[in-house]
């Protein structure tokens, strides 16, 4: 069975006390409505790491942070390691965000590079790939994400690949308020295990989490989780609100 995962990116926002409190309130609904059926996990940005950690502690929760460079140290001005991030009580990171390719300059290279940092440093990776608008509409979007995992992910070895969840988000469904339908999503997630199972295994790609994110909402979850190949999400916007991140995770168990 694979691990069915529910994780919160909430991107460049709330300051530290608002942090907090969103924490507290998600650590109280989960605590009294959760029946276990999915791994939660809350990813708030870098300055809130630490004080997320302590209020986490002792429950299911998962932690982990928006993006990490390659490096463990040294003269990256404004960066962050795996190696601080792993310090402060995080467990996950995800890397290769599509605003961090369309914003940041983040290359296949280096996403492999951050992917291989972070598994070292004892992290699990939360590895998106997608397609933009333009390369769903000329039919390119398989080659897209293909290229994605071959040159940015498929560089690990097996047993660190044991530490990696897939997170197909199309790029033209993040805050757009598009979906993909659950049978858009499906054929993509389905591509992606015969792909990961092409270079790596079939016991691998069929223990492999793939999580789908894009606009997911407490009134399209269902649907979306139904389907073989989802085994959760990753979601932006409806994270940043208890109530709706909470419905979400109690639509996929
Ligand atoms: C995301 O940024 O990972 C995401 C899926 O955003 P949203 O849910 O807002 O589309």
């Amino acid at each position: 069975m694979r691990t069915k995962i529910i994780a919160g990116n909430w991107k460049m926002n709330k300051t530290l006390e608002e942090s907090q409190a969103l924490i507290t309130e998600i650590r109280g609904i989960v605590r009294d409505e959760h029946r276990g059926g999915s791994k939660v996990i809350l990813c708030p940005p870098f300055i809130s790491l630490a004080s997320a950690a302590r209020l986490l502690e002792g429950t299911e929760i998962g932690l982990g942070a928006q993006n990490c460079h390659f490096e463990d140290s040294g003269a990256f001005t404004g960066e962050i390691s795996p190696l601080m991030i792993k310090s402060v009580g995080a467990q996950f990171v995800i890397i290769g965000h599509s605003e961090r390719r369309q914003y940041f300059g983040e290359t296949n290279e280096m996403t492999f590079k951050k992917a291989k940092s972070a598994v070292r440093n004892g992290l699990k990776v939360i590895f998106c790939v997608g397609e933009t608008l333009q390369q769903r509409e000329d039919k390119t979007f398989f080659k897209v994400v293909e290229a994605q995992l071959n040159e940015g992910l498929f560089g690990l070895d097996r047993k660190e690949f044991a530490n990696v969840v897939v997170a197909y988000e199309p790029v033209w469904a993040i805050g757009t308020g598009l979906t993909a339908s659950p049978e858009q999503a499906q054929e993509m997630h389905h591509y992606i295990r015969k792909v990961i199972a092409t270079h790596y295994t079939d016991e691998i790609a069929e223990e492999t989490s793939i999580l789908y994110g894009g606009s997911m909402k407490p009134d399209n979850a269902a649907g979306l989780i139904a389907q073989r190949d989802i085994d959760g999400g990753l979601i932006g916007g409806a994270a940043l609100k208890a109530r709706e991140f909470a419905d979400i995770i109690r639509a996929v168990g």
